[in-house]
């Protein structure tokens, strides 16, 4: 960037800079003594911020049973950092969407192109398998935050486009003609100023050519997300239909190693996030009734696949092999076990994975509990499969009465079911553990109209914190399940820990 344009870009007194409470919210990143009480004393100051939070918190993108009501609990079910990112995202989005223009720029393309680069984003953080899709989700919506800067600081600058707005290309062209720089600099740039994650500023400076940072770097997918999010969201909003999907097939493939017919369904599956898009930012992100050649094409591309695979033999069998694959995926996909409605133990793995980490970071604590019905196989043998699955059933009721919102019940496999309590210390989870059990003892299943029982439960519980470590989420949960073992031998309906087993 030319010593001028920084000359002036420092000197505008309108350049669009962080909101009151983004500031805040930048510190907070900022700052390694952050916790929960502190970022939701601070979100709390902007209303419109908390809703979208508990919004979002309460969407099936978190999967929770329960409604989360106040922020505390919507902090601890997104993490820490990633209400960091969609914070600082809403905080952004409100104040500079507002603010008025006179320099050319087409204020309601430029949003709906951000918006939409942030809302395709989530497709390609799971397909990259990067962990922090709300970081990336914050970095695809500013990615253009230079061009903001440029069209105050040189009015009419996109005037000169015209209609041709729409093309990063075109753009990044007159940009770099005009002024000596393009918008992915500029807004590197701002970024750094206003104190932004690292990250975020890298990956925006590099979004325009993302092989300025090395794919063995940790950054690497990172940035190259952001750049395809930019060029993705460019296929939504041209209806033109100029932009081929053989194009964007190649950079996908280049840097995310997805094949055409991958991104065919991931482009299809972005369509389906639209509409929801639009009804949290509040604004129509597609022109209706546009129909977009691309996706055209990428429907044919998936069809032709399949009509190829059915007509060789040969091809038959693999057919067969990846149709079982993705039954199986979709099964893993799912969360939920399907007698109780509960979480299911791969959910609640992830969901311990992440709360491991970030009770490891934070230096909280994170307590689990074990829980066996007692003697169920008899149960089973007297009464039936049938009330033995009803049993389960009021036995996945029991353990949600019992439980906060911000706890995660699982059923663990058979007759058994793990929970997860976030910020929970070993005295507590005792007494939480304590009262399941009583609820059991105090509950009757009917087994006919004449005839009721009674199913007591065994609990091992393990708490993860300053005074007991674990080296990984598997320790974690065998130590709850030696807990539980003791329970049965000291005669079951009871509740033991484990560091008093240890
Ligand atoms: P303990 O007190 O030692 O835990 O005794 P138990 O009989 O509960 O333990 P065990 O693990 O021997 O038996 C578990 C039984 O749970 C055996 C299995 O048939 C039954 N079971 C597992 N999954 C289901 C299910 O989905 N439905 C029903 N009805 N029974 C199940
Ligand atoms: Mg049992
Ligand atoms: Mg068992």
């Amino acid at each position: 960037m030319t010593p001028e344009l920084q000359q002036e870009l420092q000197s505008c007194k309108t350049l669009p800079s962080p909101p009151g409470v983004a500031t805040q919210i930048i510190e907070l990143a900022n700052d390694p003594q952050a916790d929960i009480n502190k970022i939701a004393k601070i979100l709390s100051m902007d209303p419109a911020i908390t809703t979208k939070i508990l919004r979002i918190a309460n969407s099936p993108m978190y999967g929770q049973s329960r409604k989360m009501e106040n922020l505390r609990q919507a902090v601890i079910v997104i993490g820490l950092n990633a209400t960091i990112s969609l914070a600082l995202s809403f905080s952004l989005l409100k104040s500079w969407q507002d603010d008025g223009d006179e320099g050319g720029l087409d204020y309601p393309l430029y949003w709906r192109r951000a918006l939409l680069a942030a809302t395709v984003s989530g497709v390609l953080a799971r397909a990259a398998k990067l962990r922090d899709s709300e970081e990336l989700f914050l970095a695809c919506l500013i990615q253009d935050i230079g061009m903001l800067a440029l069209d105050r600081t040189q009015p009419g600058l996109y005037s000169k486009l015209g209609d041709d707005q729409m093309h990063e290309k075109s753009v990044t062209e007159l940009e770099i003609k005009e002024v000596g720089a393009d918008h992915a600099e500029v807004g590197g740039w701002l970024l750094e100023r206003w104190n932004f994650a690292e990250r975020t500023q890298r990956a925006v400076a590099a979004s325009h050519d993302p092989s300025k940072i090395s794919e063995s770097e940790e950054l690497g997918k990172f940035a190259r997300c952001v750049a395809l999010t930019s060029m993705i969201a460019e296929v939504f909003l041209d209806s033109s239909g100029d932009r081929d999907f053989e194009k964007l097939a190649k950079l996908a493939e280049s840097y995310l190693n997805v094949d055409k017919e991958a991104l065919g369904e991931m482009l299809m599956e972005m369509t389906e996030l639209i509409p929801d898009a639009e009804s949290v930012f509040e604004t129509q992100i597609l022109i209706k009734n546009s129909p977009t050649a691309i996706l055209d094409e990428a429907k044919e591309v998936l069809m032709i696949r399949s009509l190829a695979a059915l007509q060789k033999v040969d091809d038959l069998e693999d057919h067969n092999a990846s149709l079982e694959d993705r039954t199986r995926e979709l099964e893993e996909v799912s969360k939920r076990d399907t007698l109780t409605g509960l979480f299911n133990r791969r959910a609640l793995n992830d969901f311990l994975d992440s709360e491991f980490r970030r009770t490891l970071e934070n230096a909280e604590s994170l307590s689990i509990a074990y829980a066996d019905l007692d003697k169920f196989k008899h149960i089973n043998d007297t009464f039936g499969h049938q009330i033995g699955d009803q049993v389960l059933q009021t036995t996945a009721k029991i353990l949600q009465s019992c439980v906060r919102s911000g706890d995660v019940v699982a059923r663990y496999g058979g007759e058994e079911f793990v929970v997860a309590f976030p910020g929970t210390d070993s005295d507590t989870i005792q007494r939480i553990c304590q009262r399941i059990v009583k609820a059991f003892q105090d509950t009757t299943h009917e087994v006919s109209r004449d005839e009721e029982l009674t199913v007591t439960i065994s609990i091992g519980t393990a708490t993860f914190d300053q005074d007991q470590k674990f080296d990984s989420v598997g320790e974690f949960v065998q130590a709850a399940d030696k807990a539980l073992y003791r329970a049965k031998l000291e005669g079951r309906n009871r509740t033991v820990a484990f560091n008093l087993v240890a």
